[in-house]
């Protein structure tokens, strides 16, 4: 059985580093808000290529505390329209929806997966202040274009990168070129944790100090509170597992990247549409996410042939229940990708064996 993602190989590479880690957190008798955090964070920060990182919760924290903090920054306020693709993952919309701002669903490019400058053209009115370009399954949006309407505009820029670390445009990581960049750490994601962790990445001073404080109850000094915060602390021991985790993050993307070169190249299935890519170093393959019209037979005969597949997503947001309010939109592009998407297994443990029994299988599919 070739699993979709094995997090026990993935981080038992690493295991006895990773114990060592989390032995020096326990002996220090420190648990959050300690020098692990300070050092993950300038760890981070200098990876991406930002002034800032600030650790949370989760990376819908690093989505949703980044819109509130611009809100309590006075850039935005209730009611203002935020530009997203309609395909991506609910949590960048629910971080829109939870500070009350409107998402405006925009439909992506069928091929990329991403917002298109002309998409993001066409839905600015204006209430639009910030634009929320998702880099879905690992691949930058088309930054350069982006940043240039954000200009003409006077817009914010949130980037969301929960699956893109490392993604870069001309040696430009993903969560530098907007004004923020949320990242996740979710244990199934490029740069995972052993639980749960995020962090927004930024070069704005007063940004990275409304988000210090926002994170820790609203509060920059103890006991004296600026905002009604929250808690959402990027713990000692997730920190640790991170600055371990970093030292290989370039590595286990060049694994992914051999791999999705291998599928690129040898599947020849036209019944099978593949992931098309811009620049190279702009895709860190997060998922690798083929297209098939028949995509239930597809994904039942590769199980049957022992390879595990998922769908990323089988139901698009404006279709879920929370967002009922939205079940009469149309996005046909959207909903036919919700259709025949299928992601195929991609990871830094895969042997070569399993990538040639994929091809091999693929290949061999008939509808
Ligand atoms: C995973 C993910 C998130 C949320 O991250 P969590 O750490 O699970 O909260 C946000 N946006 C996208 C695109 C994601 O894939």
């Amino acid at each position: 059985m070739i699993p979709f993602l094995d997090l026990k190989a993935i981080n038992g590479q690493y295991s006895d580093e990773l114990k060592q880690a989390c032995s020096r957190v326990i002996d220090s008798g420190w648990y959050i808000m300690g020098s692990e955090l300070t050092n993950f964070e300038s760890e981070f920060a200098d990876y991406c290529g930002t002034q800032y990182a600030v650790g949370v919760a989760n990376g819908l924290d690093a989505l949703t505390l980044t819109l509130r903090a611009w809100k309590e920054m006075g850039k935005l306020q209730e009611g203002d329209e935020v530009i997203v693709q309609a395909n991506t993952y609910i949590a960048s919309i629910l971080a829109i929806t939870e500070n009350r701002l409107k998402p405006v669903l925009v439909e992506p490019d069928c091929n990329s997966f991403n917002l298109t400058p002309e998409g993001i053209k066409a839905a600015i009115t204006p209430k639009t202040k910030v634009i929320l370009p998702v880099h879905l399954y690992g691949q930058i949006s088309p930054m350069v274009e982006i940043m240039q309407i954000a200009n003409e505009h006077n817009l914010l820029v949130l980037e969301d990168c929960a699956q893109s670390h490392g993604a870069m445009i001309d040696g430009k990581k993903c969560g530098t070129w907007g004004d923020a960049g949320a990242f996740s750490f979710y244990p199934g994601k490029n740069l995972g944790a052993l639980g749960d962790a995020g962090a927004v990445t930024t070069d704005d001073d007063e940004l990275n100090e409304v988000l210090i404080a926002l994170r820790n109850y609203g509060s920059h000094e103890k006991y004296k509170n600026k905002y009604k915060g929250v808690n959402s602390r990027l713990d000692e021991i997730q920190a640790a597992m991170l600055q371990v985790k970093l030292k290989y993050l370039d590595l286990e993307i060049s694994a992914r990247r051999n791999i999705a070169k291998a599928y690129t190249s040898e599947i020849n299935n036209p019944q099978i549409i593949l992931p098309t890519v811009e620049v190279e170093s702009g895709h860190v393959w997060h998922l690798y996410v083929a297209k098939c019209t028949h995509r239930s037979k597809f994904q039942k005969y590769l199980m049957e042939k022992g390879i595990q597949t998922l769908v990323h997503y089988p139901i698009p947001p404006h279709k879920q229940g929370a967002y009922i309010e939205m079940s009469n939109c149309k996005f046909d592009i959207s909903e036919k990708l919700h259709e025949e998407v299928i992601s195929l297994p991609i990871s830094p443990v895969m042997s070569l064996g399993d990538v040639r029994k994929v091809i091999c299988a693929v290949n061999e599919f008939e509808i």
